[in-house]
């Protein structure tokens, strides 16, 4: 058991001066505000705050982040980025993967990330073949989490199609591949496997490309019925006219009337929804994982956050491809894409939380849990997941606490992350990782080899 004592926390009723609390097998106890530091407290440096929930992750994609830029095409999409994300896919070793998940997750919690979904849809060798131990490229992204001390929900996906309808797989897919038995072997093996608390699993279908709706009831009926359930959904509006094509409904439209929504889904981008999904959505409380820099990058869309909020529905936010590793970048990129779609200001907030920044933050916290199987918050029995920030930069040291929220996302581009907590442990200090140059001068040789 710990003590600490901080001037100021930002809990469930906001922020609060003076706050003592102690963190006991990892998680949050005894939470008092106004009281006075204790001789045993350890006083943290700036005031804390929850760490953020990265809710959409596929790991070796930070390998090619920043490398699709270069027009190809007149035509270039989403669909000619992905047959560039294909070629990398055919190199990757597991050694390179940890690596690159190594290095990915440094970076996160120094933005102030303290857990990650880890959609994970690499599984085979080259040649599409299984691992000796099928879990091999599970167990790289998985043991990346726990060397760097992330709290990982780990997806791993059931990929089984090309396109809707059940058609055959195609070449660049080879390495995803799985039908149901052998994808609930992986799902066991991996929870048989695990002895971390930072570490929980889900369910996840790649799309509702990749999968049958036999496929769907199969898994779900045979699964955990708590774990969260993940799926790619209405990201291209091509993938919805197609699934038109197919069925005669629009893809969320579809999952919710053949399958059901609920709290459990998390759909990730949603972005081209008609009113009638976006009830669907509000109604089963499912939680939309807006990827709002991969989503611009990719030119997918925008989606209707503004709607979904007042409706009382829930989102997070996730770095997918990470061409962007941080939460404030995130949240001021969805709110803008609001302002500029509505030619309005501050779209994004509720009754309480008249301040954008405040509103966000806690709510992608709080959903992106949520979308991750947990509880999140400076509050008792939750996982004792936290960051401090360094308030010493100008326009932060001269702010009220009810401001530094709204500065962090929408006053400049400096991080303040100062220290990061993830289950009691001090996994950044002073912004700084104990395997941080380890970790980038093996990234370093990793990019080498795969160029
Ligand atoms: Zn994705």
């Amino acid at each position: 058991m710990k003590s600490y004592y901080a001037d100021y926390a930002l809990l469930s009723t906001g922020w609060c001066p003076q706050v003592r609390f102690q963190v006991i097998n990892g998680q949050f106890a005894n939470i008092q505000a106004n009281s006075k530091a204790q001789v045993q407290d350890i006083h943290l440096s700036g005031p804390i705050l929850p760490g953020m929930v990265n809710l959409h992750s596929h790991a070796f994609q930070r390998a090619m982040a920043g490398l699709a830029e270069v027009s190809l095409n007149p035509a270039d999409s989403f669909w000619s980025w992905r047959d560039l994300m294909y070629g990398l896919v055919n190199k990757l070793t597991p050694e390179q993967v940890q690596t690159i998940a190594s290095f990915l997750y440094i970076d996160m919690l120094k933005a102030g990330y303290t857990q990650v979904a880890e959609f994970h849809y690499l599984h085979h060798q080259s040649n599409g073949q299984a691992y000796d131990n099928p879990a091999t490229m599970a167990l790289a992204v998985r043991d990346a989490a726990l060397d760097t001390g992330i709290g990982q929900t780990l997806l791993p996906v059931l990929y089984s199609h090309s396109d809707f309808g059940g058609q055959p797989a195609n070449d660049g897919q080879k390495r995803f591949l799985h039908d149901v038995d052998s994808y609930l072997q992986l799902q066991q093996q991996l929870h048989d496997s695990n002895t971390s608390s930072r570490i929980n699993q889900g369910l996840c279908f790649h799309s509702l490309r990749a999968v049958t709706k036999a496929q769907i009831q199969h898994t779900l009926a045979a699964s955990n019925a708590n774990w969260p359930i993940h799926i790619h959904i209405a990201e291209q509006q091509k993938e919805v006219n197609n699934c038109i094509s197919w069925s005669g409904q629009r893809p969320v439209a579809w999952l919710a009337n053949e399958i059901g929504l609920n709290d459990r889904w998390c759909l990730v981008h949603a972005t081209h929804i008609d009113d009638r999904e976006l009830q669907q959505i509000i109604q089963s409380q499912a939680v939309v994982g807006i990827c709002p820099s991969t989503e611009a990058n990719l030119g997918d869309g925008i989606f209707p956050a503004a709607a979904l909020a007042q409706g009382g529905g829930r989102f997070g936010i996730g770095s997918d491809s990470h061409v962007c590793l941080s939460p404030a970048e995130e949240i001021r990129l969805l709110e803008y894409s609001q302002r500029l779609q509505q030619q309005q200001r501050n779209r994004l907030y509720d009754e309480n939380h008249a301040s954008v920044g405040n509103y966000m933050y806690q709510k992608c916290v709080a959903d992106g849990a949520a979308a991750c199987g947990l509880s999140a918050g400076l509050a008792e029995g939750n996982r004792a997941d936290f960051i401090s920030l360094d308030i010493s930069y100008p326009t932060l040291a001269c702010a009220a606490p009810e401001k530094w929220l709204d500065l962090w996302c929408f006053g400049s581009n400096h991080n303040p992350v100062r220290d990061v907590y993830v289950a009691g442990n001090h996994v950044i200090n002073q912004g700084q990782h104990h395997l941080q140059d380890s970790t980038y001068l093996a990234m370093q040789a990793c990019l080498k080899q795969l160029r």
